[in-house]
């Protein structure tokens, strides 16, 4: 509708450093997605030896191209380049993975900001499941600049959904079980499969499972399975809510990617 009503076609261009297996997969996911609803993209790919220099002209070229509202490198790059440098070469104002510090800070500030794309679906999905959110616990596991540090920001922000008693917890926290325990909403992007047990969990609380690992299996087609940091079968029936991988956050992921694209199309956000 915004194409007939005379609107520009909504644009994402995508950077690709080598080819690692999980990268191709998501990258092409966004891809096709973008296809399905009728977006142009653009896929550009550089072989793994790419120099610093000439990924951030390639960079400042999609940054001058009027046509591509949204850009995003996807990560991890490897490790002889700056990904600081290289996050914050794009133009905030087309970050539509959320990770230049503008948009970090804005988010911080509660300032209109492009939100992380992962963060952003889980508060889309408490807030279409009419998850309450204010006033309760929520226990984030792990940290990321992507997931965990934004997300715990984003439930203890003053917001609906939001208004959250936070607790963020890493690597280096103590008795996680006994804080796990006490969460309304659990929230887990540690990345390590099946970690999560029913005895880590209260009676009735909302889970929100980020992780995603490839496992071998004899079962499937493909010889591998994806598993979430949730053992959702002990889990699941604990709870009031639970998010399955795959098909819980992944999907919605890609979901915000397109909704900030068309955000920045319709220059909504700032
Ligand atoms: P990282 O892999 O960058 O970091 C993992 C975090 O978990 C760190 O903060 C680490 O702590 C913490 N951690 C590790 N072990 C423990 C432990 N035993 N107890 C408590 N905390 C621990 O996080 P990401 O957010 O990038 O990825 C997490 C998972 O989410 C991965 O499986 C990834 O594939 C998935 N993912 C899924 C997405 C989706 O769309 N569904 C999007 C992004 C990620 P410390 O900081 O102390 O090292």
């Amino acid at each position: 509708s915004l194409i007939a009503n005379g609107g520009k076609r909504p644009h994402l261009a995508a950077i690709l450093v080598g080819s690692d297996g999980a990268s191709e997969t998501y990258i092409n996911a966004k891809v096709k997605a973008c296809e399905m609803v009728g977006f142009g993209s653009t896929l550009v790919r550089f072989d793994s030896t790419v120099s610093q220099s000439d990924l951030l002209s390639e960079i400042k070229r999609i940054n001058n191209n009027l046509d591509v509202d949204g850009l995003i490198v996807q990560l991890p790059l490897p490790s002889h380049i700056d990904e600081l440098e290289v996050t914050q070469a794009i133009n905030p104002k087309k970050d539509v993975d959320g990770f230049h510090p503008e948009n970090i800070g804005r988010m911080v500030l509660n300032l209109p900001a492009y939100l992380p794309a992962t963060p952003s679906g889980i508060l889309e999905l408490l807030q279409r499941y009419n998850v309450e959110t204010s006033g309760k616990h929520c226990v984030v596991v792990g940290r990321s600049h992507i997931v965990g540090s934004p997300i715990s920001i984003l439930m203890a922000s003053n917001n609906n959904p939001g208004n959250c008693t936070v607790t963020l917890t890493h690597s280096r926290t103590q008795n996680l079980k006994e804080i796990t325990k006490t969460a309304d909403i659990l929230i887990v992007a540690l990345g390590k499969a099946e970690f999560v047990t029913s005895e880590m969990v209260k009676d009735g609380a909302c889970i929100i499972d980020v992780g995603i690992t490839r496992a071998k299996s004899d079962i499937t087609k493909t010889g591998w399975k994806l598993l979430g940091d949730v053992a959702f079968d002990e889990v699941n029936h604990k709870c009031s809510f639970i998010t399955p991988v795959p098909g819980g956050v992944g999907p919605m992921t890609i979901a915000m990617l397109l909704k900030n694209t068309l955000k920045s199309a319709k220059r909504a956000v700032y």
